[in-house]
């Protein structure tokens, strides 16, 4: 019985999603891939902190410990040849413990430190829960985690029957990943709720509820997708941008694919970050593959 619950568990989830998605998506290949791979560690890592409990004080040597070596293995032996050389040179001046601990004190990083501090302490914040989200350093208001202070790295709106706020919005967050509702046609960046100032890019083929711009001509920029196939790449994702902030993030909708895995489809999504970027935009935080 307690298989079958692990292997209902998030991360079977992810796990089943991304090889989904492989099948469906073969330009995100490289980083489905690695991610798969990376599941495999998180998945570990996680249940071990299930069963470790460390305390909110040794948080931080825990996951540098336990956690950051597997991390570093698993992404030398799969991840991408430039993740690779910039962790070879930053593991050999860097203590591992300082690239964790600024992740959870909220500070700035280069994008390899916070790969590496966001991919190994994100399972153990998962099994831990709320009394070490709570020891991590950031704002809470509403644009930011209640449990963590950390910053959203994507939006959904969940399937109306299953929960009472009726196909509600919510932000999902990057660093421990919980969840809280946020008002629709709101900027999850600054708090701008003048829908003039807040564009939405979904692609040609998706009925969008809400007013769009369309994001054309997307397949023709993708291998595998011939102009006979009309329908679009990503049905239930769209760019939620805002005019006032520059920033945006991805939307997933779970009513249009209810089988979505949030986290794992915005990894996807690759085609929908270039458009946004195209346009000047830049997203609230990075995803864990750095787009
Ligand atoms: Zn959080
Ligand atoms: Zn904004």
């Amino acid at each position: 019985m307690a298989k079958a619950a692990v292997a209902a568990g998030p991360y079977a989830e992810r796990r089943g999603r991304t090889r989904d998605l492989l099948v469906r998506y073969p330009f995100a290949r490289e980083v489905l891939d690695f991610y798969g791979a990376l599941l495999g560690v998180q998945e570990q890592a996680h249940e071990e902190a299930r069963l470790a409990r460390p305390g909110a004080r040794d948080l931080v040597a825990y996951v540098a410990e336990m956690v950051v070596p597997a991390v570093v293995d698993v992404s030398m032996a799969a991840g991408p040849l430039k993740l690779r050389e910039a962790l070879a040179s930053r593991l050999e001046t860097t203590d591992p413990r300082d690239l964790v601990a600024a992740w959870v004190q909220g500070k700035e990083q280069v994008m390899v430190d916070r790969y590496l501090a966001r991919a190994a302490l994100g399972p153990v914040l998962e099994a831990l829960g709320s009394e070490a989200a709570a020891s991590c350093i950031g704002v809470r208001d509403r644009r930011h985690c209640p449990s963590c202070g950390g910053p959203p790295q994507l939006s959904y709106f969940a399937i109306p029957d299953e929960d009472l706020a009726a196909g509600g919005r919510f932000l999902l967050c990057a660093r421990c990943d919980s969840a809280w509702g946020y008002a629709r046609m709101t900027c999850p960046g600054c708090g701008e709720d003048s829908s003039s100032l807040l564009p939405i890019f979904s692609e040609e083929g998706t009925s969008s509820g809400e007013r769009g711009s369309v994001v054309r001509g997307l397949q023709g920029r993708l291998e595998g997708y011939s102009d006979a196939e009309r329908k679009a790449v990503f049905p239930h994702i769209r760019i939620e941008a805002c005019d006032k902030c520059r920033h945006y993030l991805l939307n997933v909708d779970l009513a249009a694919d209810p089988a979505a895995v949030p986290v794992v489809d915005e990894l996807s999504a690759l085609p929908l970050d270039l458009c946004a970027r195209e346009r000047g935009f830049s997203k609230i935080t990075p995803n864990l593959m750095g787009f």
